[in-house]
């Protein structure tokens, strides 16, 4: 596998400022204006390296406090405002001087507040139990506990986690840090109305992989072999499924490349991310997607030629067992017995099996209906409406009118209305006329926008050339 550094990865970096703690934030802008005065006077060179020391500095803020960070970040400043070379000015003399007592008096005041412990949670630790551990009394869990917004997160802890106590001279708890995972830590401060919390995320470093794959069994070993996840396995053949019957299709010596994300912080690992770009070749056709993410901020997948990778509805909204009853216009209702046409498919599933929106649109109905039990309608562009019945419960975050993506969970299967055993039935509707959900042509996804191909037509060269050229040099190896 080859990896090699993202462009990415600063930009992401130098975002961690805005997580900073406000009233930090100031002080931190406040030195840094001063420093980019003194380095705006230094050769250009110079000024993109304190920059990114800078960048650096403040973004290592899961262990230390944002007041240690702070004084990490005027050392740097001290440093930084001593041109090596150049004659000092009267005036970057003062800047110098005033950022030296900035930095002084930002050190006293970190001092002052006193030495951190930390504590990993156990089994069978509560808040108190931990407190008391950390020589804090009751009265302390009660104060932190009533924090507003982030207080009651507090009873969160988990076994593996750890609390970060820091107790100044006179014993009080001047600030504390609960780090529930790599990423996420909520910070507390006592200030004069008592504690005040804000949640810290860091950004970890994307790095771009490489990996491909040639199948002798099936994709599995094959992508297990490429030292691919599960999860992106199946990512993967989700990309090419509208195209490549996966079950059916494959055949020896089918093969694969992608590049994809992999999220380290510190140097260290924490998982992979999406993939960025990848192809496949089925019996001698080459199929390619190229993930892109629009000004809009959304992501999808697209062919170099800007098509979707998906068509607008899934096939079947359900991981069903078997059908238990087609789309029949003559059909004997079994609980009637009566001449009943049955506009729908009915897919026989355990019991609260997850139901998909087969594509994206608008809720237009949820909730109960006599015969239909539990049921969501969607409205789908083009006049379509997806039906899904007998639910034993609906997704209770949605509601009318609200916006779902293909896929998106919208409720589980059940039994509820006039159904024999749990199963979903499923109907289509196109201009109000109930069609066969297995026969009916589906339409393609939306292609990319017409405002955003220039910008797509550049990134997908850019992807596709990055995915040819480590195709080529894994050849080249493979080779010698
Ligand atoms: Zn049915």
């Amino acid at each position: 596998m080859k990896k090699l550094s993202f462009k990415n990865a600063m930009r992401d970096r130098s975002t961690g400022i805005k997580k900073f703690p406000k009233r930090h934030l100031l002080v931190v802008t406040g030195v840094a204006a001063a420093v980019m005065t003194v380095i705006g006077l230094l050769p250009s060179s110079q000024v993109e390296a304190k920059r990114s020391e800078m960048e650096l500095v403040i973004d290592g803020h899961q262990t230390a406090s944002p007041k240690e960070e702070l004084k990490a970040v005027a050392v740097t400043v001290a440093v930084a405002t001593v041109p090596s070379v150049a004659k000092e000015t009267e005036e970057q003399k003062i800047i110098r001087e005033q950022a030296k007592q900035e930095a002084a008096r930002i050190a006293a005041e970190d001092a002052a507040l006193g030495s951190w412990q930390t504590l990993t949670v156990k089994s069978g630790n509560n808040l108190s139990t931990l407190f008391d551990n950390a020589g804090l009394s009751a009265r302390v869990v009660y104060n932190i506990a009533k924090t507003p917004e982030f207080g009651k997160k507090l009873t969160d802890i988990r076994p593996g986690q750890t609390l970060k106590f820091r107790v100044n001279a006179e014993g009080t708890l001047t600030q504390m840090r609960y780090v529930q995972d790599r990423l996420n830590s909520i910070f507390f401060e006592n200030t004069d109305k008592g504690y005040t919390a804000q949640k810290i995320t860091l950004t970890p470093e994307v790095r771009v992989a490489y990996t491909h794959g040639t199948i002798k069994n099936s994709l599995f070993l094959a992508s297990q072999k490429a030292g691919m996840t599960q999860k992106m396995t199946m990512e993967l053949a989700g990309l090419f499924g509208w195209d490549v019957d996966f079950a059916l299709d494959i055949r020896e010596g089918d093969s694969f490349n992608l590049i994809y994300e992999e999220k380290y912080l510190d140097g260290e690992k924490l998982g992979n991310g999406n993939i960025l770009a990848a192809s496949f070749t089925n019996r001698g056709e080459t199929f390619k997607a190229i993930r892109y993410t629009d000004k809009g901020g959304d992501s999808d997948y697209y062919s170099p030629d800007g098509k979707s990778m998906k068509k607008a509805f899934l096939r079947t909204p359900v991981d069903f067992t078997r059908i238990s009853s087609k789309f029949n216009p003559n059909r004997l209702h079994p609980i009637f017995k009566t001449k009943r046409p049955h506009r729908a498919v009915d897919y026989a599933a355990k019991r609260g099996t997850p139901i998909k929106a087969a594509g994206d649109g608008r809720i237009k109905f949820i909730g109960r209906k006599k015969g239909y039990g539990n049921v969501v309608y969607i409205q789908h562009p083009n006049n379509v409406v997806t039906l899904y019945a007998h639910q034993s419960r609906v997704n209770k975050k949605l509601k009318k009118g609200y916006r779902v993506k293909q896929g998106q969970i919208i409720g589980y299967v059940g039994s509820t209305g006039w159904a024999t055993g749990p199963h979903l039935h499923y109907e289509f509707r196109v201009n109000g006329v109930h069609r066969n959900p297995i026969t009916v042509k589906l339409p393609d996804a939306a292609p990319i926008a017409k405002s955003e191909r220039v910008n797509f037509k550049a990134h997908a060269n850019k992807a596709l050339a990055q995915l040819e050229q480590h195709n080529g040099t894994m050849l080249a190896s493979n080779e010698q």
